[in-house]
């Protein structure tokens, strides 16, 4: 593996290099999608150059070339989280199609009137909307983990929950606003000697550190590409065997049937009869050369540098007049989710955009946590091992300008061109 090294790292994404608005591209938008690294922009690209066909029809050479390099990019998805059985891996189109797989098929086929399911008070809508839908198709109940007023989440009210004997719990590995990352291990532990089902949303965990799926203990796991330096539209869902197979399938079509006939069609195994229709093919081969670029790093030591990142921002910002934290627990990702008061969320960003830095101001697809929060929202700098310690400097400078000038006529210009 190569040595701790933001600015080698950098150099193998090429947007990175990019000016926005005449300024050189500060990128902190990580938790809404990432940038790719070139080996997944030429593995997309030869896959059409050289191999393109359409997979598992293997009557020709290139069918069984684009199958081979398909199932490989499974495997190599498989070996990196951990798992045996490539098989038990599904191909989805991310996190929020994997969450509806199982909802409406284990969910339905499951699930009955007063059943109780529990979802976590900062789940993204992906993890909370897909369960609404389940729950008023089958009269299943819902009720929240709350989280204590430090961010992290509320054991003793877990348990407490635990008592009512839920069906189904659906969990979030890493708060994608506040940037939290849970006890998983011990949430899916806990969950299960109550006799539930676990499922874990993933998609902002993988981004920031490798997993072992076989000791983390859930039942699902869910997540998507595009936020793992992958290509959009392509994600997985991982479940226990023993749950797949009991498991109808969830969308008809080709690829996913043993037999057709009009009085009646059996189901292919695992993993096809979760995959109707012809797969992204192109995006698997590119989430697979995304993983294989991170496994050639040192992932601790991009780990390590995120955390210096993060500590940096916040040494930074936390000097800044009406810089204030939402609370984000004990242990954290590197994402800074902030307001800074006085000023408007989409105001602050927009000041950053012009300024060339990318971040996210709003709600972050988790309304239901800033209500609780009594917020409209959050500013959110999320960070990639391939940000710089200087650009979490500018990031801090230039809110400290916005600051500096709010009595300016320059800032009250700006702002009222922005709203009116
Ligand atoms: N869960 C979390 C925690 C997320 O951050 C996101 C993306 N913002 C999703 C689910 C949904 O992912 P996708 O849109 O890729 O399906």
């Amino acid at each position: 593996s190569r040595p701790s090294d933001p600015v080698r790292w950098r150099r193998d994404f090429p947007l990175l290099s990019q000016r926005v608005h005449g300024q050189p591209l500060i990128y902190l938008d990580n938790a809404a999608t990432t940038q790719k690294p070139r080996v997944v922009i030429e593995a997309i690209s030869r896959f059409y150059k050289t191999s393109n066909a359409n997979v598992h029809r293997g009557s020709h050479a290139l069918s069984a070339q684009a199958t081979t390099a398909f199932e490989q990019a499974r495997t190599t998805l498989a070996n990196w989280l951990g798992i045996d059985d490539p098989a038990c891996l599904i191909w989805t189109r991310g996190t929020t199609e994997a969450i509806n797989l199982v909802a409406q098929s284990w969910g339905r086929n499951q699930l009955r009137a007063d059943d109780l399911i529990l979802l976590q008070q900062s789940s993204h809508h992906a993890n909370i909307v897909p369960w609404q839908m389940l729950a008023e198709t089958v009269g299943a109940r819902i009720e929240v983990i709350p989280l204590q007023p430090d961010g992290d989440l509320d054991l003793d009210a877990y348990r407490l929950l635990l008592q009512k004997q839920p069906k189904l719990i659906a969990l979030s590995h890493v708060s994608n606003a506040l940037g939290t990352r849970y006890p998983i291990e011990q949430l899916c532990r806990l969950g299960r000697d109550a006799g539930a089902v676990t499922l874990v949303d993933g998609a902002q965990a993988l981004p920031h550190f490798d997993i072992d799926l076989t000791r983390l203990g859930c039942d699902f796991y869910a997540f998507s590409g595009h936020k793992l330096f992958g290509p959009s539209g392509i994600g997985a869902l991982w479940g226990r065997r023993e749950l797949l197979e009991q498991m109808p399938p969830w969308q008809g079509g080709g690829e996913m049937i043993r037999d057709v006939s009009f009085s009646g069609t059996t189901y292919a195994d695992l993993p096809f009869r979760f995959e109707a229709g012809t797969p992204n093919i192109e995006g698997a081969i590119g989430l697979a050369a995304a993983i294989e670029y991170l496994q050639q790093q040192d992932r601790t030591a991009m780990e390590r540098h995120e955390q210096t990142l993060l500590q940096h921002a916040r040494d930074c910002c936390s000097q800044l007049k009406g810089f204030r934290e939402l609370p984000f627990g004990s242990d954290r990702v590197s994402l800074l989710s902030f307001e800074l008061e006085g000023f408007h969320q989409q105001d602050v960003a927009h000041w950053l955009d012009r300024h060339g830095i990318a971040i996210r101001a709003g709600h972050h697809c988790a309304m239901p946590l800033m209500r609780s929060l009594g917020l409209p929202g959050s500013l959110r700098a999320s960070f990639a091992f391939y940000n710089r310690l200087d650009e979490a400097e500018q990031l801090a400078s230039c809110l400290d300008q916005l600051i500096q000038s709010q009595t300016t006529s320059t800032t009250v210009a700006f702002i009222e061109q922005k709203t009116s």
